[in-house]
């Protein structure tokens, strides 16, 4: 048995936070993992531009709703649905990515929370563990599940290198650059090849 195991960000919807940024004006808030690797160093600095700019929850969930998939996204996912398990390892939170698993038909979905306090204002943030989604492909491994994992940013290539096989998807440059092991795929069609591809190799025992 095979599961797939998708980055949301950058794969499937556009990044949450570059939307969001556009939305406010805030420059600041572009910055993403494909920017600083560090997610933690990352993350302090948007709580704490959102309270200087006095923006809760409610304000970034209303952009969020208003996010469609990325196009051929919707497609892509019922068809790779109707061949492996899927579930969605994302460094998002379950407070801003359940509209739009919604909009996917509620896949799986492995992320983490936010910390919000009585005013809606984002006080901090909880991992549910540490490096969320290459612990999530060991477990699937350990259920003896064939892993193919598929990212497109920094935060992504632990899970890459612990799957069975790791995808890139419209990684940055300096992504390709520094992890040249990953095959890289451009568009939805060039993924399905890719996926397809892996099935192949299990005729030859892989
Ligand atoms: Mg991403």
């Amino acid at each position: 048995m095979e599961i797939a195991c998708l980055d949301l960000e950058g794969v499937l919807f556009g990044e949450i936070w570059i939307n969001f940024a556009e939305r406010t004006g805030i420059e600041i808030l572009k910055l993403t993992t494909r920017d600083i690797p560090d997610y933690d160093v990352l993350m302090r600095q948007r709580i704490s531009i959102l309270k200087e700019n006095r923006l809760g929850l409610p304000d970034i969930q209303a952009v969020i709703n208003q996010m469609e998939p990325l196009d051929g996204a919707k497609e892509f996912i019922a068809w790779l649905r109707k061949r492996y398990q899927v579930a969605i390892l994302s460094d998002t939170f379950y407070e801003f990515a359940t509209p739009l698993m919604e909009k996917l038909d509620y896949p799986m979905l492995i992320c983490h929370h936010l910390t919000v306090d009585s005013n809606n204002m984002v006080t901090d943030y909880a991992l549910r563990q540490r490096d969320s989604k290459r612990e999530a492909v060991k477990a699937f491994k350990q259920l003896n599940y064939r892993v193919i994992a598929t990212g497109d940013s920094y935060n992504d290539t632990t899970m890459l290198s612990e799957a069975h096989v790791g995808i890139l998807y419209c990684p940055p440059d300096n992504v390709i650059a520094e992890f040249p092991q990953f095959p890289v795929t451009r568009n939805y069609d060039q993924l399905r090849e890719a996926f397809l591809k892996t099935q192949s190799s299990l005729d030859f025992g892989f």
